[in-house]
């Protein structure tokens, strides 16, 4: 099995692993709607809750474009050029950073 193909499916399994973690956040979120508990105590715990929950949910998503993304390189056969400086990233960062989109120069730039 080739390097890339080792990549792209290490970032497949976190896709999956992402997506189902998007989708129960999202769950728990939508469920918010509903009345929160009469106990005031219980009700700082749920929004408190909900506040990891909502973290939970962003990262999520953010990451699970940063996944799809490179799974799209992967496909259009630019995976592991660096988008700033055109350059080659180094193989030891893919595999620490599979969905990175710059070179470890360029990352610094970036954050
Ligand atoms: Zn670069």
């Amino acid at each position: 099995m080739s390097k890339i193909e080792q990549i792209r499916q290490l970032l497949e399994a976190e896709q999956r692993r992402l997506g189902a973690l998007v989708e129960r956040t999202g769950k728990h979120l939508y469920r918010r709607d509903e009345p929160y508990s009469a106990d005031f105590a219980e009700q700082v715990v749920e929004v408190e809750n909900n506040q990891v929950v909502e973290q939970l949910d962003e990262d999520g998503k953010r990451r699970l474009a940063e996944i799809r993304s490179a799974l799209a390189r992967i496909e259009k056969g630019c995976f592991g050029i660096c988008e700033s400086c055109g350059e080659e990233i180094k193989q030891s960062r893919l595999e620490i950073i599979p969905h990175t989109r710059f070179c470890i120069d360029c990352a610094e730039f970036h954050n």
